[in-house]
């Protein structure tokens, strides 16, 4: 009886052990953000893990793919550290796959277990794209989780960006996603439904082309990032029922959203009515959707925690389930399946041995 007992009590604290933070006890985990911000300038995982304390349990975990150049030609001694502050090109920095990597494998075992990295920095308008997935998982195996968030069509930035225009009919970006649901990587991923200035009565710009892309990859786990909104793209009038036409259509079983974001926490709690309307789309789809800040290397819990704060009129008309799922019940189901599956993708590529692919 006694040994039956000691065995109990080593298999609650291994379940303990390998149980993230438990969900039971933190306000959410977070499906949305940025270690470091459009300089690559950004925070510490151990001051981080200071910010997050008890109330986060897990954060998806990426850079930021894109670098805004400091050109002494355009701004002088001032020195831009976002998009919107200079009129200079961004251009893909891949190192930021290595800083994330290198940050995460800098905690002790049991932080690990508190974050999901992704890779990010890859140029979807390239066909070599997939390989410089292919080789950060090979270089880094057992620590990434996923891909994003990246951006096809973001207001501002898009336009910004040096080369190729990144757009939804480039065939890199089929081969990412592609690939993505090969390996079981999550991918967040950005892309405004809609142009800055909407043109009256028509669908916005891009949510056929997105239909498409998301229609054609049914294997890969897609989250999109705020449901298409932006700071400056807003919703139309009938936004909440193109969300239901997909989540209605089991062809786009496997697609998610998160919402995230102070810019975007705007548009839901603009007006009673507003969030009524998401509080009920929420409790009819509470599967759908994940709660992410999109924080950018917050200086303080304070300035980390004001997007949750901000969707508070949302939480007050949430129901029991959709809350615990939207805060943290679907990202666990969905990083937990990916984390699995990428493990084992990485596994058969060192030809079955567990090698250094079981950190996490
Ligand atoms: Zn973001």
């Amino acid at each position: 009886m006694r040994a039956l007992f000691r065995a109990l009590a080593i298999l609650a604290v291994c379940t303990l052990w390998v149980s993230p933070a438990p969900a039971a006890e933190v306000d959410f985990h977070d499906a949305h953000f940025h270690i470091a911000n459009y300089v690559q300038r950004g925070i510490g995982l151990a001051d981080f893990l200071q910010i997050m304390g008890d109330k986060v349990g897990r954060v998806s975990l990426f850079g930021i793919p894109l670098q805004q150049k400091w050109d002494y030609f355009e701004s002088g001694e001032r020195a831009p550290d976002y998009y919107l502050l200079s009129d200079s090109a961004l251009y893909y920095y891949s190192f930021v796959d290595a800083m994330v990597a290198e940050a995460y494998r800098g905690l002790s075992p049991r932080d690990r277990r508190r974050f999901d990295p992704m890779i990010t920095g890859f140029n979807p308008t390239d066909m070599y794209a997939t390989d410089h997935i292919r080789r950060v998982l090979t270089l880094y195996p057992g620590v990434f989780s996923g891909i994003g968030e990246f951006s096809v069509h973001k207001e501002f930035v898009s336009s910004k960006v040096l080369g190729h225009t990144a757009s939804l009919r480039n065939p890199a970006l089929h081969k990412i996603l592609k690939f993505a649901g090969e390996v079981g990587l999550v991918v967040n991923l950005h892309c405004d439904i809609n142009t800055v200035r909407p043109v009256k009565g028509e669908r916005p710009a891009h949510f056929d082309a997105l239909k498409e892309i998301f229609k054609a990859h049914p294997r890969t786990t897609i989250i999109w990032a705020h449901s298409g909104l932006g700071r400056f793209v807003g919703p139309t009038p009938n936004h909440l029922e193109l969300l239901e036409e997909l989540f209605r259509d089991p062809a786009f079983s496997h697609l998610y959203c998160d919402l995230s974001w102070d810019e975007v926490a705007k548009w839901v709690v603009e007006s009673p009515g507003s969030v009524r309307a998401w509080a009920t789309l929420l409790n009819v789809h509470p599967e759908r959707f994940l709660f992410g800040t999109d924080s950018v290397a917050p200086a303080s819990r304070d300035a980390y925690l004001k997007t949750y704060r901000d969707y508070q009129p949302l939480w007050d008309q949430l129901d029991e389930t959709a809350s615990r799922k939207f805060r943290y019940g679907n990202y666990e189901r969905i990083f937990d399946a990916a984390n699995r599956k990428v493990r084992d993708w990485e596994r058969r590529q060192n030809g079955g041995g567990s090698g250094s692919a079981s950190r996490k």
